[in-house]
C-alpha cells in the first residue's frame, strides 16, 4: 500500500489517534462522551479540520461541525462519531470521521469548488456507553429524545447529562431539538465500518446501506433479599443473582425462538456486590433487535413472559423497563440505488447495527456507505478493516461528494 493516506498500515488519521483512550483493562478503546479521552479526540478533530481550513463549531447538543464554506442550507454533511463502546475497536465511528476529512482533503487538492456548503460532523455519545441512550447527540438534534429526558440521564457515577454537558462547556438548558442545525442538512452520508459479515461474500470493499434492524434497550431489574452468605441457608434465600442468571437464559431462549432476532445481556450490575454478601438487587441490560418493529415488540413481550416464568418460585421479582427504542430504518431506496450506481454498482446491504444516520433518516435525506470488515467482528478490540478497503471507502466518499456537490 503506497497511498499517501496510509501511515503504519492504516489510514493516517486513525494512526494519529491510535494512542487516545486506550483501555489497558479491557483492551481496545474506551472513549466515552465528555471524558478526557473523548475531549482529546475533539481537539484532534478541530486541529485536523483547521489544517483543511474548515471552521469548527459545537452545536447546542455537543455535536461538532467542521464547515467547508459558510454554514448554510442544503449542505452536504458527512461524518460519524468518535466515542466508543467500553473496550471498543479502532474503526467503529472514527473511520467515518477520518474518511470524511480525507475525502474533503482530496477534493480540495484537485481544486474542486463545491456548489453547496459541506460539513464534516462528529455526533456525540453515539454508542450510549456513558449515559445509556445510543445516538444521544443526533437524537437531541432531531428531537427524537426530549431535552428533559436527556438531561436526567445518569452515568455509572450518578452524574447527569445536564451536569456533564455543563462541565464540557455546554449550556444544559439549550440542549434539545435544533431546527437551525437540522435545517441546514440537505443530505447526510455516513461512512461506517461494516459490523457484520455481509461484504465478505459479496467481493466488494464497499456497499450502500438499505436498512437497519429495529432495536432497543431494556433494563431488567431483579430484586431479592440482601443477606449474609454464611448465615443464610440455601433454602432460605431470595438471591437475585441466581434468579437473574435464569432470566438471562430466558432472554437467549426468546431470541432463539424468533427468526432473525438477536437479544444480548452485555452488562449487569450486582448490588451491593460483595463476595460474602447475598445480593439484594441485580440490574441487567437487554439489547434486543429483530427484522420489523412488530417482531421486535413481540420478541420483547416473549422475553418479558419467559423472564417472569424463570424467576417464579425464587422469591425474587423481575421488572423490564424500556430505556430506548429505534424502529426499523429503511433508507430512501431511490437515493441508495442512485449512490450505489454512482459507485459503479456496489451492493446494497442491510445491517443489524444502529447509527446516527438511522436516527436522522426521515428528518433529512440520509444514506450510508459500509466498508468491508474481514472478520465481521465489531464492538471489540479485534475489529478490523484492511488499509486497501479503507482507502476504497475514502475514494467512494469522494466520488459521492463530487457527484452531489
Ligand atoms: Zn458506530
Amino acid at each position: 500500500m503506497t497511498d499517501g493516506l496510509i501511515a503504519h498500515g492504516r489510514l493516517a488519521g486513525l494512526d494519529e489517534i491510535a494512542g487516545v483512550g486506550v483501555d489497558p483493562a479491557r483492551g481496545g478503546y474506551s472513549r466515552h462522551v465528555w471524558t478526557p479521552a473523548e475531549s482529546e479526540l475533539r481537539e484532534w478533530f478541530t486541529a485536523r479540520a483547521a489544517r483543511l481550513e474548515l471552521d469548527v463549531e459545537t452545536d447546542r447538543n455537543g455535536n461538532l461541525w467542521a464547515w467547508w464554506g459558510a454554514p448554510g442550507p442544503d449542505a452536504v454533511v458527512t461524518g460519524s462519531h468518535l466515542d466508543s463502546v467500553p473496550g471498543g475497536g479502532a474503526f467503529d465511528g472514527p473511520l467515518g470521521v477520518v474518511s470524511a476529512l480525507d475525502a474533503v482533503a482530496r477534493l480540495q487538492a484537485t481544486g474542486f469548488q463545491p456548489s453547496r456548503p459541506v460539513a464534516v460532523v462528529v455526533f456525540a455519545e453515539e454508542e450510549g456507553s456513558r449515559f445509556g441512550v445510543a445516538c444521544l447527540g443526533s437524537r437531541l438534534l432531531s428531537g427524537a429524545i426530549t431535552a428533559d429526558a436527556a438531561r436526567a440521564l445518569t452515568d455509572a457515577d450518578g452524574v447527569t447529562v445536564a451536569e456533564a454537558a455543563a462541565a464540557a462547556g455546554l449550556a444544559p438548558e439549550h440542549l434539545g431539538r435544533d431546527d437551525e442545525a437540522l435545517g441546514r442538512i440537505g443530505l447526510f452520508i455516513e461512512l461506517h465500518v461494516e459490523q457484520g459479515r455481509g461484504l465478505i461474500d459479496l467481493g466488494s470493499p464497499t456497499a450502500v446501506a438499505s436498512s437497519i434492524l429495529a432495536h432497543g434497550r431494556w433494563r431488567l431489574r431483579v430484586s431479592g433479599q440482601g443477606n449474609h452468605a454464611g448465615a443464610t441457608g440455601m433454602r432460605e434465600r431470595r438471591d437475585p443473582v441466581v434468579a437473574a442468571a435464569r432470566a438471562v437464559i430466558a432472554v437467549e431462549q426468546a431470541a432463539l425462538a424468533t427468526d432473525d432476532a438477536r437479544a444480548t445481556v452485555g452488562r449487569m450490575r450486582i448490588v451491593p456486590g460483595g463476595t460474602n454478601v447475598i445480593a439484594s438487587e441485580v440490574d441487567a441490560w437487554v439489547d434486543a433487535r429483530a427484522a420489523t418493529d412488530a417482531s421486535t415488540r413481540a420478541l420483547v413481550a416473549d422475553i418479558e413472559s419467559r423472564v417472569q416464568e424463570a424467576v417464579a418460585g425464587s422469591g425474587c421479582t423481575a421488572e423490564l423497563v424500556e430505556e430506548s427504542w429505534s424502529g426499523v430504518v429503511e433508507f430512501d431506496p431511490e437515493l441508495a440505488a442512485r449512490l450505489a450506481g454512482t459507485l459503479g454498482g456496489v451492493p446494497l446491504l442491510p445491517t443489524g447495527a444502529g447509527h446516527d444516520a438511522g436516527v436522522l433518516n426521515g428528518a433529512v435525506p440520509t444514506a450510508m456507505v459500509f466498508v468491508r470488515n474481514p472478520t465481521g467482528v465489531s464492538h471489540s478490540p479485534e475489529e478490523f478493516a484492511e488499509a486497501d478497503d479503507c482507502v476504497a471507502g475514502v475514494e467512494a466518499l469522494e466520488t459521492l461528494l463530487r457527484s452531489v456537490l
